[in-house]
């Protein structure tokens, strides 16, 4: 089995494929600023078992198009939606997030938690700022520096891992140069890394080696994961998960 089938093997099962929480995705849906009432058009992009993708759908008078470019974390989310009765609400799709299958102006709202760092933030945002109608809003998460220096040890650790890692104040000012107007930030509480995933991924760690017993990349991956859960246990004041939700705005093309 190739590295991302033993990810997906090993991420598969959990609500969430990176930091975050129902709470925080509900905290930012209000700090978006939308009638809870008016049907709305919103993407989740990059959205793995699709955790955010329920909640929106829960939450706002949305029609949510969920895409992710991994066909199992798709089809879960197919069978979650269902489960929850929102399958008429959700619509699940496999695809890239470089070239999503949206018209231009045509979304009120997209919505990405801890994906847009397969593009790069800047590069996520120039990308689906054209698919936002005008007044439209974006949220997203991001890793992202607390501070403006951080001890060696940890600076080393992301850098090699996304060299695209910003300060917060960067990541801001990167929204601002791409036209949208910020609207809210907040960093996810310490919660949101330990119970909702970095607890999940750990239970599911010694069932993963049996599958993939003698598998010398499935004890690899399972090394990484542990080695960053250690790294966050003595430097994780350093960096976070920030939302960042921002406004298209009026622009002047109209
Ligand atoms: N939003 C989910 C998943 C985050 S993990 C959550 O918060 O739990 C990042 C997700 O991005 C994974 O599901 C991965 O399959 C997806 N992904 C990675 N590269 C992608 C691409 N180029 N296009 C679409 N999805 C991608």
């Amino acid at each position: 089995m190739g590295t991302l089938e033993l990810l997906l093997d090993l991420h598969l099962r959990n609500d969430r494929q990176g930091p975050g929480g129902d709470e925080e995705t509900r905290r930012a849906i209000e700090l978006a600023r939308l009638d809870p009432a008016l049907p709305i058009e919103a993407a989740d992009i990059g959205c793995g078992t699709g955790a955010s993708a329920l909640v929106l759908a829960r939450a706002l008078n949305a029609r949510v198009t969920a895409l992710d470019a991994a066909e199992p974390f798709v089809a879960r989310l197919r069978e979650r939606a269902a489960g929850a009765g929102l399958a008429d609400r959700i619509e699940a799709r496999v695809g890239q997030m470089e070239s999503p299958p949206f018209r231009e102006r045509s979304l009120d709202l997209i919505w990405s938690e801890g994906a847009i760092y397969n593009m790069g933030f800047g590069a996520g945002l120039r990308a689906w700022r054209p698919f936002l109608r005008a007044g439209g809003v974006l949220a997203v998460t991001e890793l992202s520096w607390t501070t403006a220096q951080r001890p060696p040890e940890v600076e080393a650790h992301w850098t090699s891992e996304y060299p695209g890692i910003r300060t917060v104040a960067e990541n801001l000012g990167t929204l601002e140069r791409e036209g949208y107007h910020p609207l809210a930030c907040f960093v996810l509480p310490e919660n949101c890394w330990e119970q909702n995933y970095y607890a999940p991924l750990r239970a599911g760690f010694a069932a993963f080696l049996d599958r993939h017993a003698g598998d010398l990349d499935a004890a690899a991956i399972v090394a990484a994961e542990q080695a960053e859960m250690a790294l966050r246990a003595r430097h994780g004041a350093w960096y976070g998960y920030a939302f960042y939700i921002a406004s298209r705005g009026a622009d002047s093309e109209g």
